[in-house]
This record gives C-alpha cells, sequence and structure tokens, in this order.
C-alpha cells in the first residue's frame, strides 16, 4: 500500500465542478484585485471565525507581519515567542525590527506555556504570539490574563488551527489581531498562496486594510507607507467554496486522529498527540514522538508511507538567528520535539485502512 503525506486528490475532485465554476466566473468578470469576492469571503470568514472582521490578505507571513506593524510593535520591543515554531512566526517579529523572546512550550501540548511566558517579560515586553500548533488551540484564557496584567498586545498564529477552540472560544478570536494562512496545504487552503487577519476592533482592522493596499484608503491618497500584501479575488472565490466545507473536513481529521490513537495507545515507545481537556484540535497535523524516529520513518517510507518532520531545525538553532545569540542546549524541549516527531500522513478522504496500515507498520518496527 502507498500512503502519501498529503493527496488532495478527494477533496479537490468533490469539489470540483463549483470550484471551476467560480474561476470562470471570476474569469469572466474582468475583475480580478480587491472586488465583491473578496468582500464576501471575508464577510464569511469572519463570520465562520466569530469576529467582526477578517481582512484577506497575500499569505500567512504577511498576515502577521501586517498585525505587528498595525499594532506599533518595532525597534527595541521585545515579542514572547514558542521556542517549538515555525519560522514565519520569527520572521514577521524580525520583519517589524522586533525581537523574538524565545519560550519553551509546554511538554505535552506542544503549544506556548502561560507560566514560561511569566518568567520571560522584561520592561522591554510589548507583545505575545501563541502558536495554535499542529492545529491544538493554546491555553487562551491564561494568556490573555498575562497580556491584560501587563498592558501587552497578542497575536495569535493561527495558521495551522482554523476552527479549533479553548474554552470553546474560536483560535483566531482571542487576540488583538490574529493572523492565518491559506497556503494550499493548510486546512482551508487556496489554490496558490493567501492568508488573512482576524479581528473585534474595528479600528485595527481599517488600519489593515490600509497597510496592505499601499497604505492607502481612498485610491491615490496614501497615508502611510503600506505594502501590497492583498488577497486576490481569484483565491477569494476559491475559498468561499471550500470554506463551506471546512467543519467536515476538520471532523473527519479528528476522526483519523481518534483512530490512530486507539491503533497507537498501546506502544510505550512512542508518545501520542496529548489534547488539553479544555481546547479543540484542527489536527493539521498528527505529530508522534519516539527516540527511533529516524529508523522508523525509514522503515514507513520503505513500505510506501510517507511522513515528514515539523520541524528539523528548531528557530534559535537556524543561522537565520544566529544573532540572537543563543547555543544549542538553550531550549531543551524544543530540541528534544525537533530531534523526535515524526508527522504521519493525515488528510481529507484519508481512510480508516490506511490509518490501519500505517498502525500496523509502526507495530511491526518496534516488534523486532
Ligand atoms: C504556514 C504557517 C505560517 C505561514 O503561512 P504562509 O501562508 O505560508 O506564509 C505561519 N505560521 C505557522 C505556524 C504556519 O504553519
Amino acid at each position: 500500500m502507498k500512503v502519501p503525506f498529503l493527496n488532495f486528490a478527494p477533496m479537490h475532485s468533490a469539489i470540483r465542478p463549483q470550484m471551476v465554476g467560480a474561476f470562470e466566473e471570476v474569469y469572466d468578470s474582468y475583475w480580478y484585485i480587491m472586488g465583491e469576492k473578496l468582500k464576501s469571503f471575508e464577510r464569511e470568514y469572519a463570520q465562520f471565525n466569530q469576529v467582526s472582521d477578517a481582512i484577506g490578505v497575500s499569505n500567512g507571513l504577511d498576515a502577521l507581519f501586517l498585525s505587528l506593524k498595525a499594532l506599533g510593535i518595532g525597534k527595541g520591543d521585545e515579542v514572547i515567542v514558542p521556542s517549538n515554531t515555525f519560522i514565519a512566526t520569527l520572521l514577521a517579529i524580525s520583519s517589524v525590527g522586533a525581537t523574538p523572546v524565545l519560550v519553551e512550550p509546554d511538554l505535552k501540548s506542544y503549544t506556548l506555556c502561560p507560566s514560561n511566558v511569566e518568567k520571560a517579560l522584561t520592561g522591554h515586553t510589548k507583545a505575545i504570539m501563541p502558536v495554535h500548533l499542529y492545529g491544538q488551540a493554546c491555553e487562551m484564557d491564561r494568556i490573555m490574563d498575562i497580556a491584560k496584567a501587563n498592558k501587552l498586545v497578542v497575536v495569535e498564529d493561527n495558521a495551522q488551527a482554523h476552527g479549533a477552540s479553548f474554552k470553546g472560544k474560536l483560535t483566531g478570536s482571542w487576540g488583538d489581531l490574529n493572523a492565518t494562512s491559506f497556503y494550499p496545504g493548510k486546512n482551508l487552503g487556496a489554490i496558490g498562496d493567501g492568508g488573512a487577519v482576524t479581528t473585534n476592533h474595528a479600528g485595527l482592522a481599517d488600519e489593515i486594510r490600509m497597510l496592505r493596499n499601499y497604505g492607502s484608503k481612498i485610491k491615490y491618497t496614501n497615508e502611510v507607507q503600506g505594502h501590497n500584501m492583498r488577497l486576490d479575488e481569484l483565491q477569494a472565490a476559491l475559498l468561499s467554496i471550500k470554506l463551506r466545507y471546512l467543519n467536515d473536513w476538520t471532523q473527519q481529521r479528528n476522526q483519523l486522529a481518534s483512530w490512530y490513537n486507539q491503533a497507537l495507545a498501546d506502544l510505550e515507545e512512542i508518545t501520542i498527540p496529548y489534547l488539553h481537556p479544555r481546547a479543540s484540535h484542527s489536527y493539521h497535523l498528527y505529530v508522534i514522538r519516539t527516540k527511533r524516529r529516524d529508523e522508523l520513518k525509514n522503515k514507513l517510507l520503505e513500505n510506501g508511507v510517507e511522513t515528514l518532520i515539523h520541524y528539523p531545525i528548531p528557530p534559535h538553532l537556524q543561522k537565520a538567528y544566529a544573532y540572537l545569540g543563543y547555543k544549542s542546549g538553550d531550549f531543551p524541549i524544543a530540541e528534544e520535539l525537533a530531534s523526535t516527531s515524526l508527522s504521519l500522513p493525515i488528510w481529507s478522504g484519508m481512510t480508516q485502512h490506511e490509518v490501519a496500515y500505517i498502525a500496523e507498520q509502526i507495530h511491526s518496527f518496534f516488534k523486532k
């Protein structure tokens, strides 16, 4: 049997007629940037995310960058971020000229640890960026309390967790400005790059709208030095269609995760994902951990199963961030996760049979 890490075929063939119809509609409208499709998608995504405003932008990194910029974060400011995140979270911070301050995640949930955030606070701290890593919501109530007590702003990195929630409140609706990504492989993926900022602050939403479009509210009138970081009509139209299925797809991912959990629970050699009792999970990734990660990865590949590693090198050991002065051993949890994590295939349309096959391969690996 062959199981790819990700297979768009079942998801995309099921909605093909609608997607092609939307393409033709935009193609024939002769209006490709900042039109009705974007407006509709923004309204629908705001409703989905239970916020007042969603602003479509070019990608997830730009959504993070614009959020920090709109909040006035810049040179001399410190931004707290988990040590095990995807590099884009840090790139946004350094792009506005601020300093990323890394803190270790919770070892069980892999999400931002509130007590470590408290320990990292200094007089320069301006913002906290929780990352709902792999799709699990962070402990947002405690994080918001810390922010409030210390007059900090919060920007959620919600690129992996569309539709997840903590204590019933959706990720992307807690922070001041929150960023998400519609990169094709994300749970809500465009047919190209895309992203959005979500917020309940109308004023900040206007600021993002201006910044993404040359710093202009009225054409050829520029209030600030902005950017060209827009979501185009075609992507917006296609995303509107996919959004209608997102809850179903998330449910499917949860079902696949529970099949994996059942099939792998008895293996002492691996750690299966932990779900915080008050959090929900979008299972963007299903990540297991084992000391024999590389061997297991090879064995699975030999037997037709593609896996990936999220992420093999933690940000503090990346050459790009050498100037921060961190060294190997500074973040033992992030380093441990980087050397033991393995992401198994999980995608809409994947079958119980395929999960069982992968679990069987993992069992037979540890039996020898
Ligand atoms: C994908 C991702 C991003 C960046 O999104 P892009 O659309 O690829 O720029 C940021 N943060 C996290 C956690 C991601 O997974």
